[in-house]
C-alpha cells in the first residue's frame, strides 16, 4: 500500500522529525550489543536533561507507548491497599484512576470540569490528616487542552511524604521541565507527542526516592514488564530483561537530540507563535478557545469551540480527503470541540499554513491564511 504524503496535526501522533525517520533506516543491532548500550547511555542523559532531573534518577524508555508510562507508574509505586490520590478533570486523568484501581490501590480523586484547571488547595485538603502514598496529576490535559498548576500542586504535595507522578505527555520535549525543582519522584511521557519520534518507546524518570520506595515494597510489583527491578538491570546492569526495540531507540535518540539541540525555551516560543497564529486565524471564523482564560491554557494543545452549524465529522472528513488530519473532541467534548495539535514537528508555521489554506477551500471562506500570515510575519 503507498500513502499519499499527510498533515497530521492530531495532539499525537505528530509528524516525524526528519532526524527520526533517517535514524529509522539504520543498522540491525541486537539489544545485548556494545553500540546499542552506548546509545541507551546517550539516551539516559539527554533524558536526564529533558526532565530536568536531580542526581540519583534512572531514565530508561519503556518498550510501549505513553498509557505504559503512565501504567508503570502504578504498578511500580503503589501497592495493594495503598492510597492514591488522582487529579481528574478529563479522560487522561479518568484512565489513570482506572489503572491504579485496577493494580489494587485505593483510588481518591481531585475532580474539576472539562476544561478547568485543578485547584491545588484540593490537593492541600485532600492531602491532609490522609496516609496517601501517592498523587498522580496530568501536567497538560490533552483531551480539553487545559494546563494544570503542576509547581502548585507539587508545592501542596511536597513534605506530605507521598510521591508525586506526573504525566508530562504533552509538555515534557516543549519546554523546559523541573522534576528536581517540583519535587517530582515519577515523570513520564510517549515518543510520538512533543518528540516527533514515532510511537512505541515511553520515556521515564524515576527519582532516588521513588527507588528506594520501590525497594522497599511488601509485594512483588504485578507488571514484571516494567518492573523498575527489571528495567535496571538492563538499563544498568546490561543484563538481558526483555528485547528492546533497538530501531525505536535510534529514532527516539535523533529526535531528543534535535529537541535539546533546538532548545527547551525555544521550542516553547515556536509553539506559542503557531497558536497565536492559528487562534487570530480561526477566531474570525467563529471558531472559539475552549479554554477562556489564556493563562489555563495548553499551549501544545489547541482546543477549540467550533462555530454555530458547523458539522464536525462532516468537516473533519472533507479535510481528511484531502490528506489533513485534525482531532475532534473526545468523551464529554465530542461533537463540540477540535483539538490542533502543537506538538514537535507538529509546531511549524508551514504545516498550519496548508491547513488554514485547506480548511479556507472545504468551508468556502477566505482570509483565514492570510490572517496567520499577519500574526507569523516572515515565519509563515
Ligand atoms: C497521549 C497521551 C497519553 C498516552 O497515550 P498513548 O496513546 O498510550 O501514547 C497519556 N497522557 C496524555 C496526557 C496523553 O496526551
Amino acid at each position: 500500500m503507498t500513502v499519499r504524503p499527510h498533515l497530521l496535526l492530531t495532539p499525537g501522533p505528530t509528524p516525524l522529525h526528519p532526524a527520526a525517520r533517517e535514524a529509522l533506516g539504520g543498522e540491525s543491532l541486537g539489544h545485548m550489543d556494545p553500540e546499542v548500550f552506548a546509545l541507551n547511555g546517550e539516551i539516559q542523559a539527554d533524558l536526564r536533561t529533558l526532565y530536568g532531573a536531580p542526581d540519583g534518577t534512572f531514565t530508561a524508555l519503556l518498550a510501549g507507548t505513553g498509557s505504559l508510562g503512565m501504567e508503570a507508574g502504578f504498578a511500580n509505586l503503589a501497592e495493594p491497599g495503598d492510597e492514591v490520590l488522582i487529579g481528574v478533570n478529563g479522560s487522561f486523568g479518568a484512565r489513570m484512576a482506572e489503572m491504579a484501581a485496577r493494580h489494587g490501590a485505593h483510588v481518591r480523586t481531585v475532580t474539576a470540569a472539562p476544561g478547568e484547571p485543578l485547584s491545588p488547595a484540593a490537593f492541600a485538603d485532600a492531602l491532609a490528616g490522609g496516609d496517601v502514598r501517592l498523587v498522580a496529576v496530568v501536567h497538560g490535559e490533552t483531551s480539553t487542552g487545559v494546563l494544570n498548576p503542576l509547581p502548585e500542586i507539587a508545592e501542596a504535595v511536597r513534605g506530605s511524604g507521598a510521591l508525586l507522578s506526573v504525566d508530562a505527555v504533552t509538555t515534557a520535549g516543549m519546554q523546559p521541565f523541573d522534576m528536581a525543582g517540583l519535587g517530582a519522584d515519577y515523570v513520564y511521557t510517549g515518543s510520538q507527542k512533543c518528540l516527533s519520534a514515532p510511537p512505541g518507546v515511553a520515556p521515564i524518570a524515576v527519582s532516588g526516592r521513588a527507588l528506594a520506595r520501590h525497594a522497599a515494597r511488601r509485594t512483588p510489583t504485578a507488571l514484571w514488564y516494567a518492573d523498575f527491578a527489571g528495567l535496571r538491570d538492563y538499563w544498568e546492569g546490561h543484563s538481558y530483561h526483555h528485547t528492546v526495540p533497538v530501531g525505536l531507540h535510534f529514532a527516539l535518540h535523533a529526535a531528543l537530540r534535535a529537541a535539546l539541540d533546538e532548545g527547551l525555551p525555544q521550542r516553547q516560543v515556536r509553539a506559542a507563535e503557531v497558536g497565536r497564529g492559528v487562534l487570530a486565524a480561526l477566531e474570525p471564523l467563529g471558531f472559539s478557545p475552549f479554554v477562556p482564560d489564556p493563562a489555563q491554557r495548553l499551549p501544545t494543545v489547541l482546543a477549540l469551540r467550533l462555530p454555530p452549524g458547523l458539522d464536525d465529522a462532516a468537516t473533519r472528513a472533507a479535510l481528511r480527503a484531502r490528506s489533513v488530519s485534525v482531532a475532534g473532541g473526545m468523551g464529554p467534548t465530542a461533537g463540540q470541540i477540535w483539538r490542533l495539535g502543537l506538538m514537535g514537528e507538529g509546531a511549524r508555521p508551514a504545516l498550519y499554513h496548508r491547513f488554514l489554506t485547506e480548511l479556507e477551500a472545504v468551508l468556502g471562506v477566505r482570509g483565514a491564511a492570510s490572517r496567520f500570515e499577519q500574526v507569523l510575519g516572515t515565519h509563515a
